[in-house]
């Protein structure tokens, strides 16, 4: 039996092809596959290695990708974006992931905060964060929501108050308090932070969202967090010591934090489940090649029917994946087109579950080389186990979607 790979299957299969509309899009997508092949993937497994968490991280492919226009590619044409929207970014998110999860990790939060920042901030704040944010190559921005006691608590939400607190002073609020797990934490130029500004209230009611610049008295980094996977972002603790932030930082209104993260938030989730789309079309690359190259029984793995209809079903769960974060996406930007709020909380948990199913099968066809880190195959498994974590812990975020269904959300109805 000979097996033909035809090679053109498998690009369209990774360059999303039916999902792509317009020439620009093709456009960009192409020009992120090179740079991913020129830029990321050579730099790759070089970073991973570092020492420390701070060595690790990728910012001199951020000021390449900021050399593409990748960085500022949500904003507006007035900020010198594209104004791309969710459907794009998700497929930029995704091919960057092929290269690497947290190259991928970084150019997503900073894209969905820009276009989240354009959308929240006023004239002056967008005046004061996003034209320094544009201007500035190496700039990225970041979100701190997480304490050490409330992560699943915010995501449901459960009627607790954030332990971060803002008291109100003449012009402003001094914030006390910690944040962890923050991607970008130790890096951006800008954040949007959540505090609790009502005391004796749950978070969902006393919750306010602030700007805050990186360099403000009374906030430091505190540890930057030494991650199993996706190195090349790092994640730290930001620390509040009787900080003061002006009245003219308060994003949206006060007490109404969790209302801009309902408005402003839909495709969250699914540039998450993009991330580790690209993580999934790594290993399945992997697992391909490795298919064809490795002889045993007297035949390339690949002519053997168990190990070729696995590849068949990893196809499958990219595929399922991939369709399911893109109705996320298209229903996100075309909310009057039937968005429901489970569509914010599950492409990332089927994602996640699907290639993490990938990774192992990943390895099982790599035999005892999966598991020697020469082979790449042990760095994408451990890219891929974040993923059931962050951007909320997968069996939260059915549990959110449950109560969404059945009317016990507080929130998201
Ligand atoms: C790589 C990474 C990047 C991150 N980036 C950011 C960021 O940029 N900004 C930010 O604010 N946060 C960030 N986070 C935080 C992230 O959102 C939280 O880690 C995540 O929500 C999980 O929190 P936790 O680890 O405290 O788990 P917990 O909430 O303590 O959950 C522990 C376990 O208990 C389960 N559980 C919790 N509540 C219930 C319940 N009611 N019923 C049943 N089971 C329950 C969970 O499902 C989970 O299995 C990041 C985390 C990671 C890992």
């Amino acid at each position: 039996m000979k097996i033909v790979l035809i090679d053109e299957i498998t690009k369209e299969f990774t360059m999303h092809d039916m999902f792509i509309e317009t020439e620009e899009q093709r456009a960009i997508l192409e020009s992120v596959r090179k740079f991913v092949d020129d830029v990321v993937k050579p730099k790759s497994a070089e970073l991973d290695a570092m020492d420390t968490p701070d060595k690790r991280y990728c910012g001199e492919i951020v000021k390449a990708a900021n050399d593409l226009g990748l960085r500022t590619m949500t904003l507006s044409e007035k900020y010198g974006g594209l104004s791309a929207d969710s459907h794009t970014t998700a497929m930029v998110v995704e091919e960057l992931a092929v290269g690497d999860v947290g190259v991928s990790v970084v150019m997503a939060q900073t894209m969905k905060l820009a276009t989240i920042m354009e959308k929240a901030l006023n004239e002056d704040q967008a005046e004061r964060a996003l034209v320094p944010f544009t201007k500035d190559p190496e700039a990225v921005l970041a979100i701190g929501i997480t304490e050490p006691d409330n992560a699943s608590n915010y995501f449901l939400p459960y009627p607790t108050p954030f332990r971060t607190t803002a008291e109100k002073v003449d012009g402003g609020y001094v914030i006390n308090g910690m944040k962890h797990f923050i991607s970008n934490g130790n890096r951006a130029s800008f954040y949007l932070l959540f505090v609790q500004t009502e005391k004796g209230k749950p978070m969902l009611e006393g919750t306010t969202c602030f700007l805050l610049e990186r360099g403000r008295e009374g906030f430091s980094i505190g540890r930057v967090h030494d991650k199993l996977g996706e190195s090349l972002a790092n994640n730290a603790e930001l620390i509040f010591q009787d900080c003061f932030i002006p009245n003219e930082n308060i994003v949206g209104e006060v007490g109404k934090g969790f209302q801009l993260l309902q408005k402003f938030f839909p495709s969250s989730n699914s540039f998450a489940a993009a991330s580790c789309l690209g993580v999934g079309v790594a290993l399945f690359e992997k697992a391909e090649q490795w298919a064809k190259i490795r002889v045993q029984g007297g035949r390339p793995l690949i002519e053997h029917d168990g190990i070729r209809a696995q590849l068949a079903e990893m196809r499958m769960l990219l595929d399922a994946a991939r369709a399911y974060t893109h109705k996320a996406c298209y229903l996100a930007d075309n909310q009057d087109q039937g968005w429901d709020y489970t569509l914010g909380a599950l492409p990332k948990a089927m994602a996640s579950q699907a290639v993490w199913k990938i990774a192992t099968w990943t390895m099982e066809i790599h035999g005892g080389h999966g598991y020697m880190k020469e082979f790449g195959v042990a760095k994408l498994l451990r890219d891929a186990a974040g993923w059931l974590h962050s951007d909320g812990v997968n069996r939260t975020l059915f549990l959110k979607a449950a109560n969404i269904m059945y009317g016990l959300d507080l929130y998201n109805k």
